[in-house]
């Protein structure tokens, strides 16, 4: 295929109106062509208005038919796989193996989610018969289900081109949910969204449906997000990056004369906790598996730890010594743009200016854009009395906390913020330790592992990728795994409804065989 650099608005190939770009090989630090479109508000205003257009009828669509297109995106994607993970290289400096991964990863959570349209217990469908005869007084029949909240905005991430980008977990969750959706390509990889929004695109035209399901825009700078947060017609945005961008996307949403749900994903430091007798048996192992999960995609993933807390003790240095190894081996990789990777250089600084000793470097870097891998460590009092230590710095960087006693690392736990997971390494003998640290992760981390690393992530059922302030806006719901279509779901009761009026999934004799609860059961 070859790029056109249009926006992407319903069926339309869309010029630019408000300049262009090229995007950015941030392995040679030179643009690629061709040169890519900017709109502004008319653009999304445009984009709106055919997402509300189209919402009526796509979010109407039977569950077999919107599963029937869900698999159509999922089989354009896997037949762009090739040409989709080349263009993501060029643009990300990530190896093309593993972004052809990525791309069967995007193309498999279509289909899961194909499944759970046509399962549709996602309706969480719900009848409560009527009680004429109810005393004191009858009950009217109270039938429930759940619908489509509206037209949603969806912000790509940078960091993971296709899994989290244009047709990454959010758009697959909004449309199984029923939602038509604009998408904000992020300017990290522009060719790599085309792709994948044209694979979206030829789906929604080999399925005859609205034009305005699907569009995807593009901006040089702040205003056609904001454009997007402020239109009358987007009912819910979804972000995934900076705290600082997510948090002003969320307050701007709020107001607007009619406050809409922002769900971002913004930052998490991912802690580690190593108990006594983990930490004496294999404190080597774990040091080494920290490191490598915390180089994943040079440290550029929601889910890479960056933070290890253990006690002072046997292990310790077996420990130390095998991160200081790991770190000082890895070679420098190229990062996914300029502006992460100079936060990444400043972020380190940052650390170092307020107490954090740097044990261990990477190889140096030959590229601009490389980040080379960084050990730091600190005492747990420095830790405790200096909250900028337990930030995120975005890269293959890592915190080692030595804490004096059980007390201490039960101090260290209370002192974090919100997070999207946290980890235990645990013996048989740790376990006491282990239940008085558990209530204090679970008020703030959306995810528990033991013995393991959160990364890499399933999407299934019981994934939880979300967590208490500032992991996420809202701590209720999770961005990936099979429930994160609830993000999108608003109820709707119909009471005292013939059966003839109600929608097919709630009239009596379940005609479509839906899992439903009659009075609770
Ligand atoms: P970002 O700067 O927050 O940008 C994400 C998207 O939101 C971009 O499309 C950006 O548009 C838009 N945006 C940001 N602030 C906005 C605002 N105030 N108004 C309107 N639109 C806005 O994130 P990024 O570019 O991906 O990376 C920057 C930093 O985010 C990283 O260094 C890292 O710290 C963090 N990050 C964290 C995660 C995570 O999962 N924890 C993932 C990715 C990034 P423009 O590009 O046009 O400005």
């Amino acid at each position: 295929m070859s790029l056109t650099g249009h926006l992407l608005i319903g069926a339309a190939d869309v010029p630019a109106t408000e300049g262009t770009m090229k995007a950015l090989n941030p392995a040679t630090n030179t643009l690629i062509e061709p040169e890519f479109a900017f709109g502004g508000r008319a653009q999304v205003d445009q984009a709106a208005t055919l997402a509300d257009a189209a919402f009526d009828s796509y979010s109407h669509t039977s569950l077999a038919e919107r599963a029937a297109f869900l698999e159509s995106i999922a089989d354009n994607l896997n037949a762009a796989r090739e040409e989709l993970a080349a263009r993501a290289a060029l643009e990300t400096g990530l190896p093309q193996a593993q972004l052809e991964g990525e791309a069967a990863r995007a193309a498999t959570q279509f289909r899961q989610f194909a499944e759970v349209v046509r399962k549709g217990r996602f309706l969480q469908l719900a009848i409560d018969p009527a009680q004429p005869d109810r005393q004191p007084r009858p009950r009217m029949d109270h039938r429930l289900q759940k619908v489509a909240i509206g037209p949603v905005a969806i912000f790509g991430a940078s960091n993971f081109p296709i899994s989290y980008s244009v047709a990454g977990g959010d758009t697959a969750s909004a449309l199984a949910a029923g939602a038509t959706v604009i998408l904000k390509a992020h300017n990290a990889h522009p060719g790599a969204s085309e792709i994948q929004a044209r694979a979206i695109r030829k789906a929604v035209q080999m399925h005859g449906l609205h034009e305005g399901v699907f569009s995807m825009v593009r901006g040089g700078g702040n205003a056609i997000g904001e454009a997007l947060v402020d239109h009358p017609l987007i009912k819910a945005v979804t972000f995934t990056g900076s705290e600082v961008g997510g948090m002003a996307l969320y307050r701007r949403a709020q107001l607007r004369p009619d406050p809409i749900p922002v769900f971002t994903e913004m930052t998490s430091v991912n802690p580690t906790f190593i108990l006594p007798e983990a930490l004496e048996a294999r404190g080597a192992e774990i040091g080494d598996g920290f490191v490598e999960r915390m180089l994943v995609n040079v440290g550029q993933a929601c889910l890479c730890p960056s933070i290890l807390i253990a006690v002072e003790g046997e292990g310790l240095q077996a420990l130390r010594s095998a991160m200081i190894n790991r770190v000082s081996a890895a070679p420098a990789r190229t990062m996914l743009t300029p502006g992460i990777h100079g936060s990444y250089v400043k972020g380190l600084e940052a650390m170092e200016s307020v107490g954090a000793n740097l044990v261990a470097v990477g190889a140096p870097a030959d590229g601009q854009l490389e980040g080379r891998s960084a050990l730091l460590e600190v005492d747990g009092q420095r830790l405790l009395s200096e909250p900028a230590l337990a930030h995120e710095v975005f890269g293959p960087a890592a915190l080692l906390v030595t804490v004096n006693d059980e007390e201490e690392l039960l101090a260290v736990a209370r002192s974090f913020k919100g997070q999207l997971s946290a980890a235990i390494h645990l013996e048989d003998r740790d376990l006491d330790l282990a239940r008085r640290l558990l209530p204090i992760l679970e008020r703030r981390t959306g995810r528990i592992v033991v013995n393991a690393f959160a990364h890499p992530q399933e999407v299934t059922f019981a994934t939880v990728h979300g967590g208490p302030f500032p992991a996420t806006s809202d701590s209720r719901f999770t961005s990936v795994g099979m429930t994160s279509i609830e993000r999108f779901l608003r109820p709707v009761a119909y009471q005292g409804f013939p059966d003839a009026l109600l929608p097919e999934v709630l009239r009596e004799g379940n005609p479509l065989g839906l899992p439903r609860s009659i009075d609770g059961q």
